[in-house]
């Protein structure tokens, strides 16, 4: 179906990202999951070819567009290649700018954005602790004054980008009997005495990603690392969650609507008593329904998108996208590799990866059911 929301500059744009995902990072694909990250070399020209600075302002090596049809695209278009790299990326492209574009101060906007823009430092957020992420409001980790500084202790888990991070977007309670109202953000940078990084966690999906825990002892810190204000980290959370929720769905469907088109590929080849297994009825009806459910989907997502470009976007909207793309996505994906056969099932396949890969998407970013409870209470339901 033709896809009403792009013009011709988003069609040119999305050529340049083909282009540098062809060129730079698809040749080390596999150099990536057996690596389990993305080579700085990579960053790096992802930040030469201006891929990085979509969210961050012109003055602050970002780029002059900002709109976020340009993400969208971006985003697509990494999820073609594999769903942790459009994950990676899109954390620190698309997720922490906005905090420090939106909350930093002067001073931190020039000492952090330039180098977030060029690839040179490396973005994570971590808000999910060992004790729990679907209640933020009862993280642990805490801050506490000490004359002009704060100090750090605590711990978080399963962050994104954490092990080769120079940066990150830390959560911490600074007032213990204000519940959400206690929590502050903070920005660390990798080597502050005290702020250490686990070895990657050992995921079933998502291999490129270098997802791990991160350690904060006596971390030390003035009040130039706090980003926004004292309390206001809940907030400032729910608020960019919108932007995450909706990048989460774009590269939802993405992903999907790429290993379908492989898999479609595959049918029309392989064959299985004397015929083309997609000419079975069964497949060939199931394959309509998938190609219905993306297209269906993708339209949804496309006013997502939409909308939030001009501000519109409401967080029920980015609930309603992000946990039915999810749910789609592993709809399509378990089909694709039923259709694969055994092959499906073997770690050479991209499609069973892009399987094992989707599965998180249900429980990030937000878990499905925290989606619908966000729904269920904009419906009156308590
Ligand atoms: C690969 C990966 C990358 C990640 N990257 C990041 C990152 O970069 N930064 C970061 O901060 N976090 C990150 N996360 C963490 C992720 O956001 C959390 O795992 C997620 O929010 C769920 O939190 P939890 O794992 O503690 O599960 P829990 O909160 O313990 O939830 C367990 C189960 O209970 C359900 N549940 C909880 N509350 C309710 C409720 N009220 N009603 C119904 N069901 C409920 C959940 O839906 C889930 O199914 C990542 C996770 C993974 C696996």
């Amino acid at each position: 179906m033709r896809r009403a929301i792009f013009t011709e500059d988003h069609d040119a744009f999305r050529d340049s990202v083909r282009q540098f995902i062809d060129r730079t990072a698809r040749p080390r694909a596999e150099e990536m999951i057996r690596e389990h990250s993305i080579p700085r070399e990579v960053w790096l020209e992802a930040g030469r070819q201006g891929l990085l600075g979509l969210s961050i302002p012109e003055e602050y090596g970002g780029s002059s567009a900002q709109d976020y049809r340009f993400n969208a695209v971006l985003a697509e278009e990494q999820s073609r290649l594999s769903a942790a790299f459009s994950s990676c990326m899109g954390i620190h492209s698309d997720v922490c700018p906005p905090y420090l574009v939106a909350h930093g101060t002067e001073e931190q906007k020039q000492r952090w954005l330039p180098g977030i823009a060029s690839g040179e430092q490396i973005i994570a957020i971590a808000m999910t602790e060992p004790s729990g992420g679907s209640d933020l409001a009862a993280l642990k980790t805490t801050a506490v004054r000490d004359g002009e500084e704060w100090v750090i202790n605590g711990s978080k888990t399963f962050i994104t980008n954490g092990h080769s991070c120079d940066l990150a977007i830390v959560a911490a309670r600074t007032d213990p009997t204000a519940g959400a109202k206690g929590i502050t953000l903070f920005v660390l940078e990798a080597g502050t005495q005290g702020f250490t990084k686990g070895e990657p966690l050992d995921k079933v999906g998502q291999d490129e990603a270098d997802t791990c825990e991160l350690f904060f002892t006596d971390v030390r810190v003035s009040d130039e690392h706090r980003l926004g204000a004292e309390g206001r980290g809940f907030i400032l959370m729910m608020e960019h969650l919108t932007q995450e929720r909706v990048g989460a769905a774009v590269s939802n469907v993405a992903h999907a609507a790429q290993i379908l088109s492989e898999t479609l590929d595959y049918v029309k080849e392989r064959k299985a008593f004397g015929q083309a297994i997609g000419a079975f009825q069964h497949n060939k009806f199931l394959l309509a329904e998938l190609v219905t459910k993306i297209d269906v989907t993708q339209a949804f997502v496309d006013q997502c998108v939409l909308a939030h470009g001009e501000g519109d976007l409401t967080p029920v909207d980015a609930a309603k996208a992000k946990w039915w793309s999810a749910h789609v996505q592993g709809e399509v994906l378990d089909a694709c590799v039923q259709l694969y056969g055994g092959y499906g099932f073997m770690n050479e396949y991209r499609v069973a990866r892009a399987w094992r890969d989707a599965r998180v998407t249900r429980i990030w970013a937000g878990s499905n059911e925290i989606m619908k409870e966000i729904i269920g209470r904009d419906l009156g339901l308590g």
